[in-house]
């Protein structure tokens, strides 16, 4: 005969159902507790309300799904439109749908431009 369980009427064990989106980003999750659905169902119904997208056997949140969208049919480009980075004059446009950004010239050559002047400047923090 088993022994008895401690507080019998006080713990249960309860079944709940997570999600994790299978685009390797970490939605939902962020800095807070994970949502918890009653079941499979349940999960899926409300997550396409909030955009999920669910094909073959993968989630994917709203973002990861414009980035497989974009990654198949190509960006929605917005027009170019002046911008700066770190003080330096370029050009920047978004995608209307997966929201990337694209810099001309482009970000890692901004960086370069960046690091040197900082060498030339001698700046400490750089
Ligand atoms: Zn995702
Ligand atoms: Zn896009």
């Amino acid at each position: 005969m088993p022994a008895p369980k401690p507080f019998p009427d006080v713990f249960r064990l309860v079944t709940l159902v997570t999600v994790q989106c299978s685009g390797g980003c970490p939605a939902p999750y962020g800095a807070g507790e994970p949502p918890l659905f009653d079941t499979i169902d349940d999960a899926i119904s409300i997550l396409r309300d909030m955009c999920w997208v669910f094909v073959g056997d993968r989630a994917l949140c709203p973002a990861c799904a414009a980035a497989a969208d974009c990654a198949l049919t190509g960006h929605q480009w917005e027009p170019w439109t002046a911008d700066t980075v770190e003080g330096l004059a370029c050009t920047q446009r978004t995608c209307r749908h997966c929201a990337e950004q694209e810099y001309q010239p482009p970000l890692a050559d901004l960086e370069v431009i960046v690091r040197t002047m900082r060498d030339v400047d001698g700046d400490p923090d750089a």
